[in-house]
């Protein structure tokens, strides 16, 4: 049977916009029950200073809960200080984040492009010396918000800049949600012969309704690696009209239709997501 890797990002990416607090124990019951589905690979929270993201401030005491659970434990880290916090708390890796296009890049991470590729540097080798697996993440690898189409140029040197970085996986993202089949198509092409090796990881925002599509464009042309979100929660918030994640419990019944095996079973899925979101229905600001 063939494999593919389900990234599932619901609590970095679902909860940091999600409006809602969700108290610490329900995060890590949220993993658990991730786990328990079958999930492997987590994208458990972003190590930025707590001011900008308060609903994720409790990363470095979320960790620490997950010891005894069996996972691949990944965490969002802007720069070398989130590094420092991330391999303390105990991750396995490290997403680092830039992307292609400028003026988003601006908004969403307060410098210039190449500004970010110079702090991710020094954030990579720390993360190496560290012992963790260092992920690169584009941004608006299809369109910018602010800027429309962005050219394969712009995502290719920020691929490439993390490939002199020795990343150990890259990862592209749809940000707003507008790609197409034929764009997936075009950009997993030009990435699979820059990246001789090193495995290519697919985050798609469906606002189009064509994520099911693009998921199977990918496929095609080799990608094995998906994020994706319970409820399709999650978006950008410095992305305007940015639409929620792929739906993770829609991706491991599309695979799995397929003959396609996740490891993950989907009915143990609707369980955590119902728990998820009556947390949510609470309504809990962020603590102080
Ligand atoms: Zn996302």
């Amino acid at each position: 049977m063939e494999q593919v890797v389900i990234m599932d990002v619901t609590p970095r990416d679902g909860l940091q916009d999600a409006g809602w607090y969700v108290p610490l124990e329900e995060k890590a019951a949220l993993i658990r029950g991730l786990v328990d589905a079958g999930v492997r690979s987590v994208e458990i929270t972003s190590f930025v200073h707590p001011k900008w993201i308060p609903l994720l401030a409790d990363g470095d005491r979320l960790v620490p809960l997950l010891r005894r659970l069996k996972g691949t434990w990944i965490a969002l880290a802007p720069n070398e200080r989130g590094v420092e916090r991330a391999a303390a708390a105990g991750v396995s890796g490290v997403t680092l984040v830039a992307s292609a296009s400028e003026s988003h890049n601006r908004a969403n991470l307060n410098h210039s492009r190449t500004e970010t590729l110079d702090i991710l540097r020094r954030a990579a080798e720390r993360a190496r010396a560290a012992g963790l697996k260092v992920r690169g993440a584009v941004s608006t690898a299809f369109d910018c918000p602010f800027e429309g189409t962005v050219p394969i140029a712009s995502v290719m040197a920020v691929v490439e800049a993390y490939l002199a970085l020795g990343v150990d996986e890259i990862g592209i993202a749809d940000t707003i949600g507008t790609a197409n089949p034929s764009a997936v198509k075009e950009r997993v092409r030009a990435l699979n012969d820059a990246c001789e090796g090193v495995p290519l990881s697919l985050h798609l925002h469906d606002r189009c309704g064509w994520g099911l599509e693009n998921i199977s464009a990918a496929y095609e042309y080799g990608v094995r690696r998906f994020e994706a979100a319970l409820g399709s929660l999650g978006g950008c918030p410095y992305a305007p009209g940015a639409a929620g994640n792929l739906d993770t419990e829609r991706l491991v019944s599309f695979f799995a239709e397929q003959g396609i095996d996740t490891g993950i079973e989907v009915d143990k899925l609707a369980a955590v997501r119902e728990r998820l979101f009556t947390v949510l229905s609470h309504r809990l600001p962020a603590p102080e």
